[in-house]
């Protein structure tokens, strides 16, 4: 990813040194939210599983994740 700014390009990419986690929170429900919530996990494939084992569990399928990973930016001059 590149952004411009003051005609010096800055290039965004993830840091390799920094961990990648997933999150998700079960919004199901008509007047309050369920707001089970899961452990930050360190793979999409973990945080799916535990999905899929709520709705299983309580037949609850909508759910809000979290996604989270770190950046660099870097001058291209
Ligand atoms: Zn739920």
């Amino acid at each position: 990813m590149r952004a411009v700014l003051r005609f010096v390009t800055y290039k965004i990419t993830r840091d390799p040194d920094g961990e990648v986690t997933f999150q998700a929170r079960c919004v199901c429900g008509d007047d309050k939210e369920c707001g089970a919530e899961s452990n930050v996990l360190g793979g999409e494939e973990a945080v799916s599983d535990w999905m899929a084992e709520h709705t299983v569990a309580t037949g609850h399928r909508r759910f809000e994740r979290i996604f989270k990973d770190y950046a660099l930016v870097q001058a291209e001059g």
